[in-house]
């Protein structure tokens, strides 16, 4: 169904499963990114942005905002290459250039490599967009291996420390940091524990960071998305779930990723020179007190 307001869908949606980490292309409705409506107006000129988990969703959409906003991209994905490429496409459109750095973000040495190739490419980093991220949902405790469980830490929480070590370096005073948390951190759901538990340790060490890199003058900021129709649900929800998706927000409906890329850009500019620390929900109309 589609909501006659907004033109956005909202459930039920099919039932659709995919393996993990899932694709675009076997998605119905399919995912808006901006493709037809994001316009840029230079907010980011000449500005060379990292940005994480970028093949698909979120990050497809941050992607497609920030060339078209003048930003030049390193994109970095786990290994979804026809996904990636589609996203690279969309961002030589716009007259960018773009690097694709395909990897395991929970390989600290992975991290490095990646730093190091943006690095090569471009000289610095203005902007590190950390998004990618892994989950998978458990009924009871048993079901939550001890790999399960180090995975989801492992890529959420660990891969954002090994980038924002390696690419501090390379970034100069008014640089950007982005971390992807969730509405999760605030409103844990029981059959994510262990994906909620690494959202709210992402809020934590958002906040601390924003602390740590000020005397560098250097920003930190988290983005809580509600539920986004994204490769993710299908891939890693049950039929029930992915049929009421974004049911349980006020607004009754998922976010498109291309609703995500307003903030991700406001925090990438200089116009967020004063906003550190913060915590900005699209959530459809759930608060996060
Ligand atoms: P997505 O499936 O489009 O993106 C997830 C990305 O993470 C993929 O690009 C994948 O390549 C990358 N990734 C996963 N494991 C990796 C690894 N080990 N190494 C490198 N990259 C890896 O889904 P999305 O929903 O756009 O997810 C982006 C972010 O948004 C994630 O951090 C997710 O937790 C967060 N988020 C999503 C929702 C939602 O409802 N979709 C809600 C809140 C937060």
């Amino acid at each position: 169904m589609t909501d006659t307001a907004t033109h956005r869908a909202e459930p039920p949606f099919d039932a659709q499963p995919q393996a993990y980490p899932g694709s675009t292309a076997a998605m119905t409705p399919t995912p808006d990114h901006g493709e037809d409506s994001y316009r840029g107006s230079g907010r980011l000129a000449g500005k060379i942005a990292v940005v994480t988990g970028a093949d698909s969703g979120i990050g497809r959409a941050v992607a497609i905002a920030f060339a078209r906003e003048g930003a030049d991209l390193v994109l970095s994905y786990l290994d979804e290459d026809i996904d990636a490429r589609e996203t690279a496409r969309w961002v030589q459109q716009a007259g960018r250039r773009v690097v694709l750095v395909p990897g395991d973000l929970s390989d600290p040495s992975h991290g490095a490599a990646l730093v190091s190739q943006a690095v090569e490419e471009f000289g610095r980093i203005d902007v590190l967009v950390n998004n990618a991220g892994y989950q998978k949902c458990a009924d009871s405790i048993d079901d939550i291996s001890v790999e399960d469980w180090n995975r989801h830490f492992a890529v959420n929480v660990h891969s954002m420390f090994y980038l924002v070590k390696a690419a501090v370096p390379h970034m100069a005073k008014g640089a950007s940091i982005i971390n992807t948390a969730s509405m999760n951190a605030k409103m844990p759901m029981e059959r994510q524990l262990a994906y909620s538990s690494t959202k709210a340790a992402i809020t934590n060490f958002t906040a601390n960071l924003a602390k740590l890199l000020a005397d560098k003058g250097i920003r930190a900021n988290a983005v809580l998305p509600g539920p986004i129709w994204t490769p993710l649900i299908p891939a890693t929800m049950n039929d029930e779930e992915v049929e009421g998706f974004g049911k349980q927000v006020p607004m009754q409906r998922p976010g498109q990723p291309a609703e995500l890329a307003p903030p991700y850009v406001m925090l990438a500019s200089d116009e967020g020179s004063y906003i550190s620390g913060a915590m900005i929900a699209v959530t459809g109309g759930a608060a996060l007190l």
